[in-house]
């Protein structure tokens, strides 16, 4: 039986329509799952949803006039129509799993057994304390910026918030959550992360509230068991999710198969949630861990920081309509470490895709098809089985961008060696091509792009597979 490998993207919240930093992680998540899948042959299941029960969604179901729930379902709808649209999945039908967290049917029951596995380090108490609803979570003084405001959401005023909850004894699982990142048994990668979680932890763990009064939720959100005054804190259901998509409480044996998750891709900003709040909810209940956090900074748009407010939030979806989708995918993974800060331009994506695209990988395949068709070689029918050995390395360090060098210096490679022996003048020296190794160049290239531009491989592998080989539609028209 194949070895099972579960990966889940971030569970975005619904609070508004999807923008390029979902759209970088959905195609991440997929170029792991596709990697695990092709060249491993592993059984991959693919996770994302709809975080649901966020404060945040219910203020802006109310802005918008809509009632809660026909304002998050439209909402989900286009995070799970964007999947569709990047190509995610085996088949580009999204992902395999798109689990909502207002699903009362799986999610709830599932994220209430959770509640009662922790039950015996869960206690009520009267808070007060300082609220921020963009990261739905308390803040200390000490961790707010010089405004009293949170680092992710300057300009946001927190909210002094007092009322009865029912608190997580965060603090027992101090000494066990060091020792599980300091061994990598809970891996986060990059470092720097790594570093900064293990900085947090040393400082000491408080204790956090995990419900809210149906006041103060709107009544919206899963109910905690026993006590109809109160509901979940969001980040108690959502980090559920992860669970709850893979039968955790309704089907204990597609749970078995599924958990743990082997990665978690994350963004920065929700670091601490995914690697102290949720290891510690997991040991109290008695329950696996992840194994992995893959944890990736974000996108500035023209060198500022995306923001409704600012109004340069760009909608992937009409990139995806205006270029198609492996450019996108192309631009995102090739120009953009994940470990590092990126600012996003639709001037420098135009700039990529003429020249790595359309002229890069479009040009070289045209190029050589029609040389085929012209000088009419043996092409053979050989067939590419593993990744160039640099790509396989990059794939298992989420270097995406780095794979993709060496893949376009392979690129340039074989425009040197045309460039060289010009097969397309009378020189005579066509008959120096070592034309088989020309079409296993292309035919390697198109392997090694199979995670990343899923569609284009597709295509130049179907044209080269051989033994005839036909010039086709460019891969890349020209954009002006
Ligand atoms: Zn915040």
């Amino acid at each position: 039986m194949a070895k099972k490998f579960y990966i889940t993207s971030a569970i975005p919240y619904v609070n508004a329509a999807p923008h390029i930093g979902h759209a970088l992680e959905f195609v991440q998540a997929d170029v792991i799952a596709r990697y695990h899948h092709r060249l491993l042959g592993e059984d991959v299941l693919l996770l994302s949803g709809g975080d649901e029960n966020a404060l945040k969604n219910v203020q802006a179901a109310k802005n918008a006039g809509t009632p809660v729930q026909e304002f998050i379902d439209q909402n989900t709808e286009l995070f799970r129509q964007l999947a569709i649209k990047l190509g995610i999945g085996e088949k580009g039908q999204g992902f395999d799993v798109f689990q909502k967290g207002s699903d009362q049917k799986h999610h709830y029951p599932s994220s209430q057994k959770l509640w009662q596995l922790c039950l015996h380090d869960i206690y009520k108490k009267s808070y007060e304390g300082l609220y921020c609803v963009g990261c739905e979570a308390f803040y200390t003084p000490d961790e707010l910026d010089e405004n009293g405001e949170c680092f992710e959401h300057p300009g946001k005023k927190l909210e002094k918030v007092s009322e009865e909850n029912y608190f997580f004894r965060l603090s027992n699982y101090q000494k066990q959550i060091i020792e599980l990142i300091t061994t990598n048994k809970l891996h986060i990668i990059p470092e720097k992360r790594k570093h900064e979680v293990l900085a947090f932890l040393e400082r000491g763990l408080q204790d956090i509230s995990i419900s809210r009064s149906n006041e103060r939720a709107k009544d919206w959100g899963v109910p905690v068991p026993g006590d109809p005054t109160q509901r979940m804190y969001v980040w108690f259901d959502a980090l559920n999710i992860y669970q709850s998509g893979v039968g955790f409480g309704w089907d204990e044996k597609k749970y078995n198969k599924w958990w743990p998750a082997d990665v978690h891709v994350i963004g920065k900003g929700i670091t601490r949630f995914h690697a102290i709040y949720w290891p510690a909810f997991l040991l109290s209940a008695g329950l696996k861990l992840p194994k992995t956090l893959f944890v990736h900074e974000y996108f500035t748009v023209n060198g500022q920081k995306m923001s409704k407010t600012l109004g340069n939030v760009i909608d992937p979806i009409e990139l995806i309509q205006k270029y198609g989708t492996d450019p996108l995918r192309y631009y995102f993974l090739a120009k953009f470490s994940p470990f590092n800060d990126g600012d996003f331009s639709e001037e420098k994506f135009k700039e990529f895709y003429n020249a790595d695209l359309a002229n890069g990988i479009g040009n070289l395949v045209a190029r050589i098809a029609k040389l085929i068709e012209i000088y009419k070689p043996t092409c053979g029918t050989n067939e590419i089985k593993e990744f160039s050995p640099g790509v396989k390395v990059f794939l298992e360090t989420f270097e995406f961008n780095e794979a993709l060098k060496i893949i376009w210096e392979n690129i340039k490679g074989r425009d040197k060696y045309l460039e060289l022996k010009k097969p397309w003048e009378k020189s005579g020296l066509h008959q120096q091509v070592r034309w088989n190794e020309l079409i296993d160049g292309v035919r390697q290239i198109a392997y090694d792009l199979q995670p990343f531009l899923p569609q284009t491989s597709e295509k130049i592998l179907a044209q080269f597979k051989g033994p005839t080989i036909t010039s086709q539609p460019p891969l890349f028209p020209r954009i002006l």
